[in-house]
C-alpha cells in the first residue's frame, strides 16, 4: 500500500490523482488540500477518506469543518496546515498539484520529513530550484516529474548513464496562437486563450501555454531536474502533441516518449516508478496518425520564451521575478484587466525594475515575489 498526500486535489492534476487511486487498489489517499473549493473537497473526503485536509481560505475551513463533523477527517488550514498535509507522518509521497509560488515551503517542508515528491508544481522548481534540488540529495528523497514533457524525458533517460545526455528536447503544441503575428496576439481574447488544441489543464496553465511562457518554465524546471545546461534544454513545437519529449545523447541518439494527450500516464508512473501498470486511457494508433510536424518556435512573438531563457540563464532572483509577475499578470488576464501581450511587457517591466539577487535564500524569494506585486501594482494603470 502506498499513502499519498495530495496538495491542490481540487484542481486538474489533483483530481486526476484522484481517478488514478480509485482504479486501483493499493493506493491509499492520506492528506488533500484545497484553495477554497471546499463542495469538491468535502467529497472527495468522503470517498477517500483521508486523516486531514487543508483549506487555504479560513472562512471556507470553518464551513467545511462544520460540514464533515461526522467524519474522522481533521480540518487543517492555509500554509500550517498545507505544511501538515506535505509532512504528515503517514504519507510516503506527496503530489504537489498546487498552481503557483504557493508550492514551494509546503515542497521544501515534505523533502525535510523524507517525503518522495511527485511534482505537477513547477512555479517551486523554477523559483527555488537551487534550494530544492540540493535539498533531495541532503534528505535523499527522489522527484517524480509529472510535467508531461518531464515524466517523457525522464522516461527516456530510463537505463541510461546520465553522463552521456547531450541535449533535452521539449515539444510544445504551440498553443491556440500557432502562426500568429505579435500584431495579432494583441487582440486576442480569453475565451480563444482558454482554448487549448490538445490538453485540457487548469486556467492558469492554459493561459501560460497560450502565450508559451509554460514552455519557458518548463525550460528553467528541466535545467534543474536533469541537471543540464539551460541551452542544451532545446524546444521544439510540435503541434500534434504525440511526442511528449526527448533526450538526445552524445552518440546522436535520440530517445523519445509518445502517447496521447493524457495526464494520467505522467502521473501514473510518477506513483509508481520504476513499476508501469494498465491505465485505462486512449492508446496512440499509429495507423491513424497521418503525420507529425516540427518547427521551431517563433520566440521574437511568443517573448515569454525568450525571456525565460534569459532568466533561467542569469539565474539568482531572475526566474522568481519573471515567474511572479507572470502569476500576478495572467490573474489580471483572466480578470479581464489586461490585454494578452500586456503580460509580456508586464513580465518585462518587472525584470527591468528589479535588484538582481544572486543565489537568494527563501525569503529573499518570497520577498521578490511581494516586490514583483508591488511593482505591478504601483504601475497598474500603466500597462
Ligand atoms: P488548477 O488550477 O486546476 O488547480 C490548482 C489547485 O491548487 C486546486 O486544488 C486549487 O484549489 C489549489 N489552489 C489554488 N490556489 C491555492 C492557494 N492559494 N492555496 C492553496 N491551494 C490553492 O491547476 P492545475 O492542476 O492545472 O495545475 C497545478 C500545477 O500543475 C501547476 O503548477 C501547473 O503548472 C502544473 N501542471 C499542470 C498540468 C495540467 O495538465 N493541468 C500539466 C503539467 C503541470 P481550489 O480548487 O480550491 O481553487
Amino acid at each position: 500500500m502506498k499513502n499519498i498526500s495530495i496538495l491542490g486535489s481540487t484542481g486538474s492534476i489533483g483530481t486526476q490523482t484522484l481517478e488514478i487511486v480509485r482504479d486501483n487498489d493499493d493506493l491509499n489517499v492520506v492528506a488533500l488540500s484545497a484553495g477554497s473549493n471546499i463542495e469538491l473537497l468535502e467529497k472527495q473526503i468522503r470517498e477517500f477518506k483521508p486523516l486531514i485536509a487543508c483549506v487555504a481560505d479560513s472562512n471556507k475551513a470553518k464551513e467545511l469543518e462544520n460540514n464533515i463533523k461526522d467524519t474522522e477527517c481533521k480540518v487543517v488550514v492555509g500554509m500550517d496546515g498545507m505544511i501538515e498535509c506535505a509532512t504528515i507522518l503517514q504519507a510516503d509521497i506527496v503530489v504537489t498539484a498546487i498552481v503557483g509560488m504557493i508550492g514551494i515551503r509546503p515542497t521544501i517542508e515534505a523533502i525535510k520529513a523524507s517525503k518522495d515528491i511527485a511534482l505537477a508544481n513547477k512555479e517551486t522548481l523554477v523559483t527555488a530550484g537551487h534550494i530544492i534540488m540540493p535539498l533531495t540529495k541532503e534528505y535523499g528523497i527522489n522527484i517524480y516529474p509529472v510535467d508531461s514533457e518531464h515524466s517523457a524525458i525522464f522516461q527516456s533517460l530510463n537505463g541510461e548513464n546520465n553522463k552521456e545526455l547531450d541535449k533535452v528536447w521539449l515539444t510544445a503544441s504551440g498553443g491556440p496562437f500557432r502562426g500568429y503575428s505579435y500584431e495579432q496576439l494583441k487582440t486576442v481574447k480569453l475565451e480563444d486563450a482558454l482554448k487549448h488544441p490538445n490538453w485540457s489543464m487548469g486556467r492558469k496553465i492554459t493561459i501560460d501555454s497560450a502565450s508559451m511562457v509554460n514552455k519557458g518554465l518548463e525550460v528553467i524546471e528541466a535545467k534543474w531536474l536533469f541537471d543540464v545546461d539551460i541551452d542544451d534544454v532545446k524546444v521544439v513545437v510540435h503541434p500534434q502533441s504525440v511526442i511528449h519529449s526527448m533526450v538526445e545523447y552524445k552518440d546522436g541518439a535520440v530517445m523519445a516518449q509518445l502517447g496521447t494527450p493524457d495526464m494520467k500516464l505522467p502521473i501514473q508512473y510518477a506513483l509508481y516508478y520504476p513499476e508501469r501498470r494498465y491505465l485505462n486511457s486512449k492508446k496512440l494508433d499509429f495507423y491513424e496518425l497521418k503525420n507529425i510536424t516540427f518547427e521551431k518556435p517563433d520566440m521574437e512573438t511568443f517573448k515569454g520564451l525568450k525571456m525565460a531563457y534569459e532568466a533561467g540563464r542569469k539565474g539568482g532572483s531572475l526566474p522568481t521575478v519573471f515567474n511572479a509577475a507572470n502569476e500576478k499578470a495572467v490573474s489580471m488576464f483572466l480578470n479581464r484587466e489586461i490585454s494578452f501581450t500586456n503580460i509580456y511587457d508586464i513580465i518585462e517591466y518587472c525584470i527591468n525594475n528589479h535588484k538582481f539577487i544572486d543565489n537568494p535564500t527563501l525569503d529573499e524569494i518570497l520577498n521578490t515575489e511581494q516586490e514583483v506585486y508591488n511593482i505591478i501594482e504601483d504601475n497598474k494603470g500603466g500597462f
